[in-house]
Parts: structure tokens; sequence; C-alpha cells
């Protein structure tokens, strides 16, 4: 085992590294309600460290939770779109018609 592990601060009866594994279910709103749920409130409130940590995580969530702007979505798909599209037989190239 990792003794190095063990040193970990522990902060409420919880330790910063059982948050850590926690803290993502707890946002996700997985974590069921317990003494355990309740540490890690406590202890994300007391540690900065997981503090940052879970406020990180919340922050990602919500930028996967929000909505792409249509915009992005409209060049996507007209680059999609455009794909099989390629002009490499100029036959509906104008202006290059031989006489
Ligand atoms: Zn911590």
């Amino acid at each position: 085992m990792m003794r190095l592990m063990m040193r970990l601060r522990r902060k409420a009866g919880i330790s910063c590294a059982r948050v850590q594994d926690l803290v993502q279910s707890y946002l996700d709103g997985e974590l069921e309600d317990g003494p355990e749920r309740a540490r890690l409130i406590a202890h994300l409130e007391m540690c900065r460290l997981c503090g940052v940590e879970a406020e990180t995580y919340e922050r990602i969530k919500a930028s996967l939770a929000a909505d792409p702007p249509p915009e992005s979505v409209d060049r996507l798909t007209q680059f999609a779109a455009s794909i099989p599209d390629l002009p490499d037989t100029p036959d509906t190239v104008e202006g290059t018609e031989a006489s």
C-alpha cells in the first residue's frame, strides 16, 4: 500500500482522498443521504483543496450541460455536409468552359 496516501489530511472525519472519490457522485446528486454525505459537505466547507476541486467539477459539469450555441451547431452541420461535396470534379465551376 502507499503509506503516503494515509497521511492526507482528514477534516470533518473524512479524508481528502475519500472526498475526491465521492465528490462527483455528490455533485451529480447520486450520493445517498447519510453520514458520509454529511461529512463530505462539512469537509468541502472546511477544506480549500477539496472545495476548489468540487467547484471545478461543478463548472465543467455546467458547461457540458449547457446547450451548445446554435451557430456552432450550424457550422458543424455545414462542415459535415460539405465533406462529400469536395469539388474534385469541376463540372459545376463557372467560367472554365473550353470553347
Ligand atoms: Zn480535503
